[in-house]
């Protein structure tokens, strides 16, 4: 049995005042739950929201919203997988459809991030999705197979070992557009199968999240599907009330 997951996606938002008050609000009401959780404050505030996350005994990893594909070395401004292993990451977003559409981030780029992260003890989360022309011409699932094959070939299924996907129609995120419970289905489905065609054991122990615009109001229908592990969640993890409501849709 898959242990749930829901993870906040901060992007770029916060101030260290912020943060500690959202993660005070999160301690105040934090349920006991069979629900893993995790945040992705930004690189910036990861320290900080660590020793929050440590000083309020929340039972709440850390995650990175991005990472370099390098080891180390002269690449400025970036960040290595060892260092966010060093500041407490368990989780790191790789192939967020942000960095795809606005920074030019292709599949082999994302393949090589998501390598970095499997030489650490981190887990990476592996972002697919379609744009909305792409669902519209019905290429989903070639571009979500696409997508999943580039990190295939480059680190083999065993990559997927204990490992996150987070299917998220770039459609979907941030518009208040989400897709159907079915529609969800059908792609994680989609990804189970197509992992499983080179491992049945590892397609079935990974955790596929839906990210779209999930909120406290459609959460519960869409973890309700079988093959939905839980969700990555961008805005609403931004309101402490909203992000425990869709925490508690996910307890099964
Ligand atoms: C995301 O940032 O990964 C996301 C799913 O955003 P939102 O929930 O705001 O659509």
């Amino acid at each position: 049995m898959r242990q749930p997951l829901v993870a906040g996606n901060w992007k770029m938002h916060g101030s260290r005042v912020d943060n500690a008050a959202r993660i005070h609000l999160v301690a105040e009401r934090f349920p006991n739950t069979d629900v893993a959780c995790a945040v992705c404050p930004p690189y910036v505030y990861l320290a900080q929201v660590g020793e929050l996350l440590s000083a309020a005994e929340l039972p709440i990893a850390l995650g990175a919203q991005d990472v370099s594909a390098e080891l180390r070395g002269a690449y400025t401004g970036q960040v290595s997988a060892s260092m966010l292993q060093d500041l407490g990451c368990g989780f790191v977003i790789v192939g967020h459809s942000e960095r795809r559409q606005y920074l030019g981030e292709d599949d082999q780029l994302v393949a090589r991030k998501f390598e970095v992260v499997r030489t650490t003890q981190m887990t990476p989360i592996l972002c697919v999705g379609e744009s909305l022309q792409e669902r519209q011409q019905g290429r989903t699932l070639e571009v979500i197979g696409r997508q999943l094959n580039a990190v295939l070939e480059r680190s083999g299924a065993g990559a997927f070992g204990a490992g996150v996907v987070a299917y998220e129609p770039c459609w979907a995120i941030g518009t208040g557009m989400t897709a159907s419970p079915e529609q969800a289905q059908e792609v994680h489905a989609f990804i189970r199968g197509h992992l499983a065609q080179q491992d049945a054991k590892i397609a079935d122990e990974v955790r596929i999240l839906y990210g779209g615009s999930v909120n406290a109001g459609n959460a519960a229908q869409l973890f309700a599907m079988p093959d939905v592990d839980g969700g990555l969640i961008g805005g609403a993890s931004l309101k402490a009330e909203e992000f425990l409501a869709i925490l508690a849709a996910a307890s099964r």
